[in-house]
């Protein structure tokens, strides 16, 4: 397939310059190009006819990863590549690393970047999930001049959309470093390996000092729906250590509130059984990791 005419490319050293060409054109015509993932599948089959695309592969600023002050800041141009063997994530945010190992292939891992997958929040995609999970927040700033920080909760508003406009360029994701110890964890199923989940689901999980579990995040993807909260199942966890009773009241929490649709995947009751397979794994494990 051929992209409709693209009258312009510029690869822009600095966010000012971002802003500057963006000046230039009417919203909705320029694209902001990261890895080009998920986008120039876009472009090519011209759902995105953008007159204009600004390649984000020059601005240095984007593409670290740093502990300021207890927040754990993610550039939005890192890659799935270097997450995956981040050591800064170590400690509380396996379920991203989880995520980022096996997002497609080595190329799309190669390419894609933390901040194209949260801004494009695909249908089933796993990033997004493991940031909401991870109560993460995404700081942007507008062409506008004013800039802002979206919790992840509120960002996520459902497939191919999020909270940020147009005129917003993300710079970072960042994630409190928890104050007792936590543990977190990420597993897919998809029906080729390491591609798109048919169901994906992460677990955070932060112990007090007793050993029990005082926060529970549980988010879920593959239903057709985007990142999504599975609060019902959170709930079940909350003054457990983590034994097998507490996990499964977790799980029928999640099946019990969870729409999971039938479509060319997978039938609806395949789903609900890989939100029980799946979601017993990433719960005990993201206990295990905050017992450590
Ligand atoms: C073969 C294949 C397999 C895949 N398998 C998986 C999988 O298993 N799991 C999964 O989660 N995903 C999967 N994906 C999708 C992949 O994760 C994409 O990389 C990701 O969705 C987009 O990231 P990107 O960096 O490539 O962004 P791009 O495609 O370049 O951009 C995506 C969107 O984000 C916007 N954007 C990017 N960066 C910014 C920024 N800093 N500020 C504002 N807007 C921005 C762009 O304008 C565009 O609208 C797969 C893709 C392919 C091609």
């Amino acid at each position: 397939m051929y992209p409709a005419e693209i009258k312009e490319y510029h690869r822009p050293d600095s966010i000012n310059q971002v802003f500057e060409i963006m000046a230039h054109h009417d919203e909705g015509e320029s694209l902001l190009l990261a890895g080009g993932q998920s986008s120039m599948q876009a472009i090519k089959s011209r759902m995105l006819r953008p007159q204009c695309i600004i390649d984000l592969q020059n601005l240095q600023e984007l593409k670290t990863v740093k502990v300021e002050s207890g927040t754990l800041k993610i550039g939005a141009m890192v890659r799935y590549c270097e997450l995956a063997k981040n050591s800064a994530l170590d400690k509380n945010f396996t379920g991203l690393k989880d995520a980022a190992t096996h997002v497609g292939d080595r190329q799309v891992r190669n390419r894609g970047t933390i901040g194209g997958s949260v801004c494009w929040n695909y249908a089933a995609a796993c990033t997004p999930t493991a940031v909401l999970a991870l109560d993460g927040r995404m700081h942007l700033v507008s062409s506008k001049g004013d800039s802002r920080v979206v919790k992840a909760d509120d960002f996520f508003l459902g497939p191919l959309d999020t909270a940020k406009s147009e005129s917003d360029i993300l710079i970072c994701v960042s994630f409190e470093q928890p104050e007792t110890k936590a543990g977190s964890a990420y597993k897919k199923w998809g029906l080729v390996k390491d591609a798109l989940p048919v169901v994906g689901i992460c677990a955070f999980i932060k112990l007090d000092t007793s050993g029990l579990c005082c926060e529970a995040r549980i988010a879920v993807t593959g239903m057709g729906l985007g990142a999504q909260r599975a609060t019902a199942g959170e709930a079940a966890l909350l003054s457990s250590d983590g034994d097998p009773k507490s996990i499964e009241a977790a799980i029928d929490g999640i099946c019990a509130t969870i729409d999971a649709p039938t479509d060319l995947s997978a039938t609806s009751d395949y789903r609900y059984q890989l939100i029980r397979n799946l979601g017993f794994e990433v719960i005990q494990i993201a206990f295990k990791r905050a017992s450590i």
